[in-house]
């Protein structure tokens, strides 16, 4: 038996075709919101409370108040998985500033529109985690921090909809922006990594990527497995002469990357590091997180 997705509308649980917004809705208008993805693997919500914190940052950053507690919140997010009886799971929690009129204004709007979605999703298919990917660097930049600050995650996603539609018409799989100094910063939605004689490095945070969160947890598990991780800032022309690769996100979890602008990075297959990283993170996403269906103070089921 099909089991009906449920989601997250307003503190309702609403199936999926009544789950609806209006199109006042400064998000659906403005881009005027913030959002997380979010995993739960094995029944663990993965860094859920750093999500949530991060979702608490964004929206104070940009004066939105969200309505409740970041307990709350992290509670409504594991009641979404529970609802719909998944072990694993890609959660979308946004927060639109809410229905207003057409005007810009966020006062017309009088509470945020709050949307939870958890289902099933592979960014990209299982045997490129086996192969690697191929990517691109664009000409589209990164947002500048000083314009809008990338560490705040807002629904303003186009110019990582723009990167996308730029590896999609080079029939690759993911792109790299730059930033405005031309360092290399990040893919359309997740972090870069790059392994050279041992040692790896990612583009430190204040080059305008976003802080990613698996980002963090790959330096965690890279510093507890002995390598030196250097978060330094890098160009195309060190990714070109890299000799591994990979993205690290949410979505993308940990993919190797095999080829940046036509050129092969090391023998064209996925490094040892990217392995021995890929499966420690694996690892540590099945037990670690808090629990779905027996979390402390939570209903158990
Ligand atoms: N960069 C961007 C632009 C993103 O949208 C994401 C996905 N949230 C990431 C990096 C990766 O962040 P995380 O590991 O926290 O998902």
């Amino acid at each position: 038996m099909l089991l009906e997705q449920k989601i997250y509308l307003n503190g309702e649980f609403v199936k999926k075709e009544d789950a609806k917004i209006s199109v006042y809705d400064h998000g659906f208008l403005y881009g005027d919101g913030v959002f997380e993805g979010i995993r739960a693997y094995n029944g663990n919500v993965f860094k859920l409370k750093e999500h949530i914190e991060r979702l608490y940052e964004s929206a104070k950053s940009i004066l939105l108040d969200i309505g409740m507690t970041q307990e709350e919140m992290c509670e409504c997010v594991l009641e979404t998985v529970r609802q719909n009886h998944l072990k694993n799971a890609y959660i979308r929690l946004v927060v639109s500033r809410g229905t207003g009129d057409l005007g810009l204004d966020p006062r017309r709007c009088s509470k945020p529109n709050i949307v939870i979605i958890a289902e099933q999703l592979a960014l990209f298919p299982k045997e490129l985690y086996e192969t690697g990917i191929r990517i691109i660097t664009v000409p589209t930049r990164r947002n500048t921090p000083d314009a809008l600050n990338p560490k705040i995650k807002s629904l303003n996603y186009l110019n990582n909809v723009l990167v996308k539609i730029e590896a999609n018409n080079a029939g690759v799989n993911e792109a790299l922006m730059l930033n405005q100094q031309g360092y290399i910063c990040e893919g359309s939605g997740d972090n870069i990594f790059i392994v050279k004689r041992g040692m790896i490095y990612t583009p430190p945070a204040y080059l305008g990527a976003l802080e990613g969160i698996t980002r963090n947890t790959i330096i965690e598990i890279a510093r507890e497995k002995g390598y030196v991780v250097k978060e330094e800032p890098f160009t195309r022309h060190d990714v070109f002469v890299a000799d591994e690769i990979f993205l690290t996100g949410t979505a993308a979890e940990v993919i190797p990357v095999i080829e940046v602008d036509a050129r092969q990075i090391g023998d064209g297959k996925p490094g040892a590091v990217t392995h021995e990283l890929l499966a420690a993170f694996r690892e540590r996403v099945e037990t670690d997180g808090m629990k779905v269906y027996e979390c402390s103070g939570v209903e158990k089921r």
